[in-house]
């Protein structure tokens, strides 16, 4: 039942209209059922800041003994009020709310904020609960928000719905907040408030059982009021889902996350390389970074660079010009903008001719301007226009030291004004004492003139990175994965086939390795050889010299027991090398593993691990036995792209080594990146494969060859 359910709405919300939550984020009339006088009481709460925040709607108390609440007249059911409503909020014991569901349902209510507590969050009755009152809402079409949650803010001053029992009321603006946690949204909320930026909408859904994170999002997206999203989430019920959306609505406007958490703690023990590497959350941040939304390391710096989105264009390019009135903040916020991925490209003589003109003589004319301390109005001004008029610089960074002995608001105004042209984006890192009234003044020129301002150089370069790497977020473009047709889909179905029938956790060596060829990724030549005569038979086939490798079920990593040998140039070694293997493992199933001898090339890494929901992670690094030792790996949702398949090689740490260093030769690139991509369409045609190691990938100049596999199903 629940799993249909689930199922239902998950379709409804993919194939949904958008003007589906209109009942919700813009409400006409609004009832609360469960309006309480009780001052301390959630019913009582969310009437008050109904009221406070100036709601341009009709609200009916719905109480069945008060004729009042808070002056506002009463009603003792919903079937008693007069004029539609859009929107109610549940505030009742959950025992009671399967029933009003289905009064809202035959009211025609659209939608239900259920506040009260004490469903899925609270086992198995409480699920039972939640489950009966979407039932009665399926049958009405009734959306439900919650439950277990605080509610929907809208600040647009054509609605002021405040339907929450927070207590911050944000200004007007155009950040809007979805927070599956009440707790981080209201401090986000909060933050906001304090740095004075307006806020369009919030919503916070608790245990979200048919309105989405997903389905917010998307309502965002073709929001026109809204500029940017802050989205703060510990994980989807629908990454699919969530991932369609975010790609889309990304593109529009800035989506704004914080990284997940990912401790050591959370990566479980797992039999591969890939599966121990990626840890709990990781799968999170690969959303994140696949779908280009931008993540923060802590909710200070979202909210920074939420400031700078508010009010700022988007920069076209990496060319930052700074303008400062003091020599070291310059160092320190070139240092950050750096990093970030900005540059300081030289001024024109054009420009540098202009500035001549109109600095003081002790300005520095160049890439920083400094305009000194005693620049005033005029000063800050022309350097301004210079940058704004300047082809290649796509954003100003400005350090504005309020010099006692200059007129501060002068300074203030010229920038505003320059603002207020929106030709390019500015940041400006604002150091002043806040409390002498002179300059509260000044900042709130700037403020009001809509300049985000920072109280460190660091925060303002940061903020203005975050708007650089939205601009690269609208210019990446993935592609499609790859369809290789030169596949055997059906033969690789009948290995997997027959190791399911067989019972296997892990293909046997043949079956991986046939599995591999049928999707052309390239491996060294082997043959199974059952002794040492047809060991030896063997090598003579492959070439020597050759690799043994014992090769039983149970045997994971084999060189540390000695499974591995090397470089057998002829029969005797041979001979001699499974003479030792039989005595030191016991397994009955021990067979030999004969495999050309691949010497020189770089060891690299590819691996795979299933994750629930969402499809495969796809692994890149440095391989060889040292992968745990090394770390230098990174991840990718699958299907991975050409484009990702590139981005994989060089974003690792030692990404240099690929390329060869001191005379070495480089890695054939082509190869591997081909190999990921091969690997990623092998998975998404069979996702009953839950780890894949390729570990090692030899790689060498003209070609790479995969000489150790292991496959979990
Ligand atoms: P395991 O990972 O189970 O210990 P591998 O098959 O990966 O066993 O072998 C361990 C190491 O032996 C590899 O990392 C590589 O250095 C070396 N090796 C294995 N096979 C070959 C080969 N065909 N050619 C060259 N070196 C090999
Ligand atoms: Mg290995």
């Amino acid at each position: 039942m629940e799993a249909i359910l689930k199922n239902e709405i998950k379709k409804n919300v993919s194939g949904k209209s958008v003007h589906e939550l209109d009942s919700l984020f813009k409400p006409k009339a609004i009832a609360i059922i469960g309006a309480s006088s009780k001052e301390l009481s959630i019913g009582n709460v969310i009437l008050k800041n109904l009221v406070h925040y100036g709601y341009t709607g009709k609200i009916y108390p719905i109480n069945p003994k008060e004729p009042e609440v808070r002056g506002i007249k009463a009603y003792p059911t919903i079937f008693d009020v007069p004029g539609d409503i859009d929107l109610a909020h549940v505030i009742i014991p959950g025992k009671f709310v399967p029933q009003i569901i289905e009064d809202c349902g035959k009211r025609g209510i659209k939608s239900v904020i259920i506040n009260s507590a004490g469903f899925s969050e609270m086992g198995e009755e409480g699920m039972a609960l939640q489950t009966a009152f979407l039932t009665n809402a399926k049958k009405y079409g009734v959306r439900i928000f919650g439950p277990n949650c605080q509610g929907i803010i809208n600040a647009d001053p054509q609605y002021k719905a405040y339907c929450d029992f927070t207590f911050t009321f944000p200004k007007p603006g155009s950040i809007s907040i979805v927070a599956l946690s009440g707790g981080v949204g209201a401090f986000i909320m909060q933050s906001l408030f304090d740095l004075e930026i307006g806020m369009r909408m919030y919503a916070s859904n608790g245990n979200a059982c048919d309105v989405s994170i997903s389905e917010v999002v998307n309502y965002y997206g073709e929001d026109e009021g809204t500029k940017a999203v802050i989205l703060y989430t510990e994980g989807f019920h629908n990454p699919k889902e969530f991932m369609d959306v975010a790609q889309i609505v990304s593109k529009k406007k800035p989506i704004l996350a914080m990284k997940a958490g990912r401790t050591e703690e959370g990566a479980k023990a797992a039999a591969s390389h890939t599966g121990s590497l990626a840890g709990v959350d990781i799968a999170t941040e690969l959303i994140f970074e696949k779908t280009g939304i931008l993540t923060f390391n802590n909710e200070e710096e979202m909210c920074q660079a939420a400031m700078a989105f508010s009010t700022q264009p988007i920069p076209k390019g990496n060319r930052v010009g700074i303008i400062t009135n003091t020599g070291g903040p310059a160092v320190i916020a070139t240092d950050e903008l750096v990093s970030a991925g900005l540059q300081l490209p030289a001024l024109s003589e054009k420009a540098k001719n202009i500035l001549k003109e109109t600095m003081l003589p002790e300005a520095t004319i160049g890439n920083p301007i400094d305009v000194v301390a005693t620049g005033g109005g005029k000063h800050f001004r022309s350097a301004l226009d210079v940058l704004m008029d300047e082809e290649t610089i796509d954003s100003v960074y400005i350090n504005f030291v309020t010099a006692p002995f200059t007129d501060t608001d002068d300074v203030a105004r010229n920038i505003v004004e320059v603002n207020k042209q929106n030709r390019k984006p500015i940041v400006c890192n604002f150091m002043t004492n806040m409390s002498l009234e002179r300059f509260q003044v000044t900042a709130k020129i700037l403020k009001d003139g809509g300049v985000p301002c920072y109280s460190f150089p660091t925060t303002a370069a940061k903020a203005l990175g975050a708007l650089y790497q939205y601009h690269q977020v609208q210019s990446r473009n993935i592609g499609e994965a790859k369809n290789f047709s030169d596949t055997n889909k059906a033969g690789a179905e009948k290995i997997l086939e027959q190791a399911k029938n067989e019972n296997r956790e892990f293909l046997s060596s043949a079956a991986t390795y046939q599995l591999l060829s049928h999707y052309n990724i390239p491996v060294a030549d082997w043959r199974i050889a059952a002794d040492a005569n047809s060991a030896i038979q063997a090598a003579e086939e492959i070439g020597f010299p050759v690799v043994i490798k014992a090769d039983a079920e149970s045997l994971v990593h084999k060189s540390d027991m000695g499974g591995v040998a090397v470089n057998l140039k002829n029969a005797d070694e041979i001979h001699a090398t499974v003479e030792r293997m039989k005595k030191s493992f016991d397994s009955k199933d021990l067979k030999f593993f004969v495999q050309k001898f691949l010497p020189g090339g770089r060891e690299l890494i590819a691996g795979v691990s299933a994750k629930k929901d969402l499809g495969h992670l796809i692994m890149f690094g440095i391989g060889g036995i040292y992968v745990e030792v090394l770390k230098d790996v990174v991840f990718k949702i699958s299907p991975v792209t050409e484009v990702e398949a590139k981005e994989m090689l060089s974003s690792i740490k030692t990404s240099k080594l690929l390329d060869g260093v001191r005379g070495e030769k480089g890695i054939h690139k082509h190869s591997v990146i081909e190999i990921i991509q091969r690997l990623s369409q092998l998975v998404t045609d069979f996702p009953e494969i839950q780890e894949m190691d390729l570990n090692p990938i030899m790689a060498f100049e003209n070609k790479a060859l995969v000489v150790d596999a292991r496959i979990r199903i």
